[in-house]
């Protein structure tokens, strides 16, 4: 027998049968409990300390999930140290590439200024150069092609993805990559090359049904992008037999957009409900920079929009939110890291692509640069105000629920630039579908 309490950071909710559904946020283990056990096992699971049989399988497994912790132990500190090994840590590399900051479409709500700037020869290799030198020092790669929008230099982008994987080949070094476009240049064949060389997850914006799309997000030349989208989409649907790769076809909510978020997630389900590959997500809109940006573009309440959003989601059956990652720490943007990087297309070293396009910003931005021999020079004074956290975390940050998401605030520009770090409660509404969309495809065992 030994002496235990209940973690701080188990998340619990009830399905519709009455069942208690459990997360253990620090670990990302999972329990299920019926009806009659869930009062008893909550209480057990409180914050008093009690001497627990660790023989008993269903204790142990409570103990194994991070649901019941050492009476001494200290779970702020743990994750501290886990943040702090992401923060300083130089096993992962995490680049965001923008080889170009044009793009094809005009987005109503977009922070970015679109300039016909494109990287070149000389560039591509110089930052060949340094991913060689800094793949050949870390265990993974973490790997984002963004812009603009990246696949206006599709050869580039194809070329310099094959190279990247073939020197990870070389160090044995695994990638996770990623690419957010807007699909319209995603045929099958650059679908495929792409996700041969692990660029395995896509981001792609559906702004509702054609006409709201159409509007929301405007092609330079063509009135009606969505058609060509979702064709590219039907394509990969119907030509592409590799399993692991995922679509996130993510939704900007504004007000305007949210009378037709029914009717586009019945389309959806509709064509791509039935393929494991897809999922959807919401992101409401932001006052993100820019000039283009309305007031009348933000919803009043995002929590209430994401509730709604995933309640429809859920109803029609389509994998959305089970397919969100809660991992502590994760919910830490990668501009934390010293071994974090967003490089553009003149090859400067960057964090943030919002700091970026904000002429205020851009210059504490600039952090550095590739020089000719493919090394990093960079203004250490620069990368200290990104990653060095100078903003204290309040007190009942450490007794949240997703504190080891969100860590006190997760994004370093709103906290140690611009200083308008807000609370992230809201995604406790994205934590709460997870957690039932999991349960219903049966990823929740039972905890005896
Ligand atoms: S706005 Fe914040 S979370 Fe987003 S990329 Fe910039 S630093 Fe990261
Ligand atoms: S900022 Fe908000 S969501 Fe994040 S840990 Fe603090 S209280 Fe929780």
């Amino acid at each position: 027998m030994r002496r235990y309490k209940g973690s701080k950071y188990n998340y619990f909710q009830t399905n519709d049968r009455g069942e208690l559904l459990i997360m253990n946020m620090r670990t990302e283990g999972k329990v299920k409990v019926t009806g009659e056990e869930a009062e008893a096992v909550k209480e057990l699971l409180d914050n008093s300390v009690k001497e627990i049989d660790e023989t008993k399988e269903c204790y142990n497994q409570l103990i194994k999930k991070g649901m019941f912790v050492r009476e001494e132990e200290d779970e702020v500190k743990l994750l501290m140290l886990k943040q702090n090994e992401m923060i300083y840590g130089t096993d992962t590399l995490s680049v965001t590439i923008m080889p170009t900051n044009d793009c094809d479409f005009r987005c109503s709500y977009c922070y970015e200024n679109h300039m016909e700037d494109y990287m070149d020869e000389e560039t591509e290799e110089r930052v060949l150069l340094f991913l060689g030198k800094k793949i050949a020092r870390c265990k993974q790669l973490r790997l984002g092609w963004f812009g603009g929008e990246a696949l206006l230099c599709k050869e580039r982008v194809l070329r310099m993805s094959k190279k990247i994987n073939e020197m990870c080949r070389r160090y044995r070094v695994p990638i996770y990559g990623e690419i957010s476009t807007n699909g319209y240049n995603l045929d099958v064949d650059t679908f495929k090359e792409l996700v041969r060389n692990h660029i395995t997850e896509f981001q792609i914006c559906i702004d509702g049904p054609k006409q709201c799309h159409n509007q929301t997000r405007p092609h330079c030349t063509d009135k009606d992008s969505y058609t060509r989208i979702i064709e590219n989409l039907k394509n990969i649907r119907d030509n592409v037999k590799m399993g692991m790769f995922k679509i996130a076809l993510r939704t900007n909510i504004t007000p305007g957009v949210r009378p037709y978020l029914d009717e586009h997630i019945e389309e959806m389900k509709r064509l791509f409900g039935d393929d494991h590959r897809f999922m959807l997500s919401f992101q409401c809109v932001r006052d993100w920079g820019g000039d283009n940006i309305q007031q009348d573009m933000i919803v009043d309440d995002e929590r209430t929009e994401y509730i709604d959003t995933y309640k429809t989601v859920n109803e029609v059956g389509m994998s959305s939110a089970g397919k969100l990652s809660f991992a502590p720490i994760v919910g830490n943007c990668t501009a934390c890291r010293k071994n974090g990087y967003l490089i553009d297309f003149k090859g400067e070293l960057h964090k943030c692509s919002l700091a970026y396009h904000n002429k205020e910003h851009r210059d504490v931005d600039t952090i550095g640069y590739i020089n000719e021999m493919g090394d990093e020079v960079v203004d250490e004074s620069k990368l200290a105000t990104w990653i060095v956290n100078n903003d204290d975390i309040s007190k009942g940050c450490y007794d949240c629920v997703l504190f080891p998401y969100c860590m006190g605030g997760h994004c370093p520009y709103s906290r140690n630039i611009t200083k308008t770090k807000t609370c992230n409660k809201y995604i406790l509404s994205n934590v709460s579908e997870h957690v039932v969309e999991q349960d219903k495809e049966g990823k929740i065992p039972y905890w005896n």
